[in-house]
């Protein structure tokens, strides 16, 4: 192990990490270290203490008492795609479990166990070779620690609900290095919190889900040429629709990708993927009419294995980008205008609005059943710019922010894991009264110091 920059942990690295750890320890001398300390977005530079990866729940609980011992700050990093930046730290301790990712998967009981160190993208492949399928969101590359806490909200959302509502257990590592296991009969106050108030409470090691049988579906990219009458086409459409069917609509300025024709580069499209998870013949039915909504610029969609929904990703793609979140009740034609307004007026060289109607199983859990407080919301809206020089960040940061408020309804909602570093203000509008409230409480009971602060944090109350 290499010498540590920074004083305090000098201390503790007096031979303690090395001797308590199994797992890969990368401190700033080792030629590993650059390539470990980034994360999904681009722009941040910051320089932990240490990075370690560990092998197993024990070696979390080493860094978890480490951290605790010597104040350092710790990020707790799963795969690395917080928007808020949690997932790196200057000076302190990144947990990396990027090496924890054995699966289990029981195929008769239709359940498994994943170490939280997976990728959504190798844990759906997996469970396809099965014919199987927990739901997580809309990204292979996405870390099932941190969108599992989170909630999880992608192609299963209306057919299964959250990734949450498939979570029947869960190993934890809490603040005093101890290894518990939550469902609902052991620790059920932790079991609620950790169904969406995130990485407050300790550090997920394993979770168990439950699999359905997800085997064909009909999904795939469709492109439509995007105008306040499409875009509230679409909507109608996906709101009245089965709930197999799960749609998430970007619109946005056409990229010159191969399959859309030049002429359509830098129009606004409304790029959609769509996944109908049921029988063939009645998914093609039920796509008929967003293909019938205008004449599609590109129309990918197709029966495929569920993994598919998932394009392979570029390597080493690092986007810097600003993006708001919120649920809304409803699109209305003021709110389609602004869309296509605000996505004509931007500088950014990537901007889009994105549009996920929910309801469907989601739905149907009640409201206080888990630390989601969000259920009955009837459609998640996302608005970003994707840039690349940091001297603009100021312009898409206001464009943003005007952009959002244009589309906000009255009632202030946030989904968590589309927060960024937004302000309290922002992380209450994830978790409204009752939960924060509770949140609060259990945060007391598991966590009182604070140890896990670099997250969308609910101070102990
Ligand atoms: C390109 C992209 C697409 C996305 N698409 C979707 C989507 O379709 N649906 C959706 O619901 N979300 C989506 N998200 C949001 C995503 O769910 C969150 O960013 C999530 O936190 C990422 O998890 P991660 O493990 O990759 O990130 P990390 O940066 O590793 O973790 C984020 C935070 O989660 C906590 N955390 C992570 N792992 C653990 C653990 N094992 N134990 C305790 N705490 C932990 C920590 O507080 C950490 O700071 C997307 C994000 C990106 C960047």
């Amino acid at each position: 192990m290499s010498s540590l920059t920074s004083a305090p942990t000098m201390i503790w690295t007096g031979g303690r990490l090395a001797a308590a750890v199994d797992g890969r320890i990368i401190t700033p001398g080792d030629a590993a270290y650059d390539r470990a300390r980034s994360v999904f977005y681009g722009g941040i530079d910051r320089r932990p203490a240490v990075i370690v990866r560990p092998t197993d729940a024990s070696d979390v609980s080493q860094v978890v008492l480490l951290a605790r011992e010597t104040g350092l700050e710790l990020a707790v990093r799963s795969g690395g795609h917080s928007l808020a930046r949690h997932s790196t730290t200057d000076g302190g301790i990144v947990l990396d479990l990027a090496d924890m990712h054995a699966l289990e998967i029981d195929p008769d009981q239709r359940t498994a166990w994943a170490q939280t160190g997976l990728t959504a993208g190798a844990y759906t492949t997996a469970a396809g070779a099965h014919g199987l399928a927990t739901g997580f969101g809309d990204t292979a590359s996405v870390g099932i620690g941190g969108i599992t806490l989170g909630g999880g909200i992608g192609y299963l959302v209306r057919k299964h609900g959250l990734t949450i509502d498939d979570l029947l257990a869960a190993e934890l590592v809490t603040a005093d290095g101890q290894l518990l296991h939550v469902d609902a009969d052991h620790h059920p106050d932790l079991f609620w919190a950790i169904r969406g108030g995130g990485g407050n409470f300790g550090v997920a090691t394993r979770f168990q889900f439950r699999l359905h049988p997800v085997d064909q579906i009909v999904g795939g990219m469709l492109l439509l040429p995007a105008t306040p009458e499409t875009i509230g086409g679409f909507i109608a459409l996906a709101d009245a629709a089965p709930e197999e069917l799960s749609t998430i609509a970007n619109v946005m300025p056409a990229p010159p990708l191969p399959f859309v024709p030049a002429e359509h580069h830098g129009r606004l499209v409304i790029m959609a993927t769509l996944a109908y998870a049921g029988d063939v013949e009645a998914g093609q039915r039920v796509l008929a009419p967003f293909r019938a909504l205008a004449t599609p610029i590109a129309d990918l969609v197709r029966p495929m294995s569920y993994p598919e929904i998932y394009p392979p990703e570029e390597e080493g793609f690092h986007p810097t980008a600003v993006l708001r979140t919120m649920f809304v009740d409803a699109v209305d034609r003021d709110a389609r205008e602004a869309i296509v307004e605000h996505l004509e007026a931007s500088t950014a060289p990537m901007r889009v609005a994105q549009l996920r109607v929910l309801g469907g199983a989601m739905a149907r859990v009640p409201a206080g059943a888990t630390a989601f407080a969000h259920r009955a919301s009837r459609l998640m809206v996302n608005v970003a710019a994707i840039y690349q020089r940091p001297e603009d960040a100021e312009e898409h940061r206001a464009w943003v922010d005007r952009f959002a408020a244009a589309l906000r309804d009255g009632d202030a909602r946030a989904y968590v894991n589309f927060l960024a570093d937004e302000g309290e203000a922002r992380v209450r509008e994830a978790y409204p009264g009752p939960t924060r409230e509770r949140l609060a409480a259990i945060k007391a009971r598991y966590d009182p110091t604070n140890l896990f602060r670099l997250n969308q944090n609910i101070p102990p109350t």
